[in-house]
Order: structure tokens, then C-alpha cells, then sequence
């Protein structure tokens, strides 16, 4: 099997599997309890804030844990919702924060402009800031494309204009894999999702400022385990995100990426036609390769390359059936937007898993091309 598909999850690493089951198996309390059994729970999830705390260079209490990105990304959008409040945001979205913004009411939600590689217009958000904006929010590393913002630089504009406004990112694609310290990206907020760097589904989180925290309300009431998720939290997921975090972190695999990044790039722009690489070749996620084929449609490709257990995705597992408004946000030639398969990577990946995939691949696109 081939799976090119880590950019919608990944498989967990044996460490993190055998850390969640120790602790479901020997550690099972629940971490609200006061007895001394339910504070080994408790102290397991203090043990992880200090792993993610380290890593993004945070404050242990500025680590709070969701039950996954979509759930972060909604706290936050909901948490200045107001009809005396603006947002900005930008057209390349992952769903959880487009719909949500759709969803709850704000005065008014401004989208930013970006060029075809999905890079948002710089001067377009210093035009656009306004006294009633309080939070900006901006995907990271996209996750069907690839393309890295420049937090840094988004981040000086705003604060410029205002130190109050909040900057939140969606760091889903980018924790564990580019730099995420968030002093020197300087956000104020950071969603993430542990089933993206080989941890367990069903377990995020958020980065908030202390300057930020009481903005910050949750969407679920009910539990006094934390301050902005509430139920009975999952510490053994928890835990094992935490392993895994630190094995992804400290693999230090991105130059291995980039290879194979670099490797199938230069395979599918020498030996298949008409086919045109989305993903921007500087700035952008060695873990992402967006490309598209003309006169292809990609659900019939994921098919055919899965017939040889190749499996990548058509846009992104979250757009399933919806035409596809990244691609669309990017302006793509009407005659490929049908036709693009992201390919994702992990370490598990070979050279030679990349040499079957180009061939399996192009003896693909001549068939369909041949028969639709
Ligand atoms: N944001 C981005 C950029 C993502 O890629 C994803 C997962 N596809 C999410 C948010 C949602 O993450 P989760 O599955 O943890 O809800």
C-alpha cells in the first residue's frame, strides 16, 4: 500500500498507540476526580501542556485541548461573533473556519484577495483593517495547496494598526512539520489536531494568549474540566498526542520530505502532459503536492490509483462533493480545475513508492484521456 493521503490524516506512530493504551488500560480515571487516582490523570494532561508549551515556545497555561481542529477553529470564530464586530479572513479557508464564519453573525466578515499560488495581498489587508475588526484569521499552511503565509509579516500589519486585534491561525497542516513558535510568528491564538502529525483522531487544540484568554468562550457548556471545551477530557488521546508530537518533532524528517516533494514533482512535469503543479515551488508545505491534469476527473483518477492501493485524495477529504472553491478561489484554468489530486507525505514514504505512483499515474491519465 501507498498512502498519499497524510494531508487528510496520518497513521499513528506504534509510540503514541502504545502510550494511549497503557494509559486507557492502567491510568483509566477520570482527570476531574480528586482522588489521587483521577489526579495521575490530571497530571498526565499538565505533562502534555508542557510537551506542546515547549514546542511552539508557549506558557504551559496557554495550552488548551479541543476534540480537534474543526472544534478550535469554531471557538474562536464564535467567540467574537457580534453584530458590532468585523472579521478578515480569506477565501482559502479550510471549511471549519469558512463555515463558521458563515454561521455565526458578525457585522460584517471581509475576505482578503490572493494571487494564483493562494498568497494573500499584503496591501489588500492594510487597506481593509478598520476600527471595528477584533479578529483576523488565517490558515497557516493551506491544506489543499500547500502555501505558507507569512504570519510574521501579517502579524506586523495588524499589530500596527492595532495591538487588540486578535490574529488567530489555523496551524492544522503546519504543527510538527514548519516552525511554529508562536512568539516569533507572533499570533495570538493557534488551532491544531493531533491526528495530522501521527497522533490519535478526535483530539486538538488551541495556543491562547493569556492577553487573549478571556475573549474566549466555549461552544459546549456543561463541564468545569477546562475553561473552553467542556465534557470529560480524553487524557489518554491527549497523552498520546503529546508522544506524538515529540517524536514527529524530534524525527526532524523535513528534509526527507522535501525530497520526495522535489522527486515526483520533477516525475509528473517530465513524463505526464498537460499537467501543471498548483502547489507554489518556495513557501509552500514539502508535505503538500497539489497538482492538476487537464481534461481529467480526479474521482475516476483516485479510483483507478487505488485499484493499485495508491491512495491520494481529489481536493481535500473535507470538500468531498462540493465543487471545489479553493481551486476556484485560485483562479484555475477552467480545463484542469476538475483534474487536481493532492499527494501528501510522511516519512513512510519511498523513492520507489514515487516511482510506482508516476506510473501507475500516467498510465491513468492516457486511459481516461483516452476514454472520456
Ligand atoms: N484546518 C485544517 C487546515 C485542516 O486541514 C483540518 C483537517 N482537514 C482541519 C482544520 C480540521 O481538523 P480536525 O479533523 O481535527 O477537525
Amino acid at each position: 500500500m501507498i498512502y498519499l493521503d497524510n494531508a487528510a490524516t496520518t497513521k499513528m506512530y506504534k509510540e503514541a498507540i502504545e502510550a494511549e493504551i497503557d494509559v486507557a488500560e492502567n491510568f483509566y480515571a477520570n482527570s476531574s476526580s480528586i482522588h489521587s487516582f483521577g489526579m495521575e490523570s490530571e497530571n498526565l494532561i499538565k505533562e502534555t501542556k508542557k510537551i506542546f508549551a515547549k514546542v511552539i515556545n508557549a506558557k504551559e497555561n496557554e495550552i488548551y485541548f479541543t476534540k480537534g481542529a474543526s472544534e478550535s477553529n469554531n471557538i474562536v470564530i464564535s467567540s467574537f461573533a457580534s453584530l458590532e464586530n468585523m472579521a478578515i479572513t480569506t477565501s482559502i479557508e479550510h471549511s471549519s473556519v469558512f463555515d463558521a464564519f458563515n454561521n455565526y453573525k458578525y457585522k460584517k466578515v471581509i475576505y482578503l484577495k490572493n494571487d494564483k499560488y493562494g498568497f494573500i495581498d499584503l496591501e489588500d489587508l492594510k487597506n481593509k483593517l478598520n476600527d471595528n475588526i477584533k479578529l483576523v484569521s488565517i490558515i497557516y499552511v493551506n491544506n489543499e495547496i500547500g502555501t505558507i503565509q507569512d504570519i510574521e509579516k501579517i502579524s506586523k500589519i495588524i499589530k500596527d494598526y492595532d495591538e487588540n486585534i486578535c490574529l488567530h491561525i489555523d496551524a492544522t497542516q503546519a504543527l510538527g512539520k514548519i516552525d511554529c513558535n508562536v512568539a516569533k510568528l507572533s499570533c495570538d491564538i493557534m488551532s491544531f489536531s493531533a491526528h495530522k502529525f501521527h497522533g490519535p483522531k478526535g483530539v486538538g487544540g488551541l495556543y491562547i494568549s493569556n492577553k487573549f484568554i478571556a475573549k474566549i468562550k466555549p461552544i459546549i457548556y456543561g463541564g468545569r474540566q477546562q475553561v473552553i471545551s467542556s465534557g470529560t477530557d480524553n487524557h489518554q488521546a491527549i497523552y498520546a498526542a503529546g508522544v506524538a508530537i515529540k517524536k514527529q518533532t524530534v524525527d526532524k524528517e523535513y528534509a526527507y520530505i522535501q525530497k520526495l516533494n522535489s522527486y515526483l514533482r520533477e516525475k509528473i512535469n517530465s513524463h505526464i502532459s498537460d499537467s501543471y503543479i498548483i502547489s507554489p515551488e518556495n513557501d509552500s508545505s514539502p508535505y503538500i503536492l497539489d497538482v492538476a491534469f487537464k481534461n481529467i476527473k480526479a474521482e475516476v483518477l483516485v479510483h483507478y490509483l487505488e485499484d493499485s492501493e495508491i491512495y491520494v485524495s481529489s481536493g481535500s477529504a473535507c470538500s468531498k462533493g462540493e465543487d471545489n472553491r479553493i481551486l476556484r478561489a485560485i483562479d484555475l484554468d477552467k480545463a484542469y480545475i476538475d483534474g487536481a489530486i493532492r499527494f501528501s507525505f510522511s516519512s513512510y514514504i519511498s523513492f520507489e513508492d514515487l516511482d510506482k505512483t508516476a506510473d501507475v499515474l500516467k498510465s491513468g491519465i492516457e486511459m481516461i484521456r483516452e476514454f472520456m
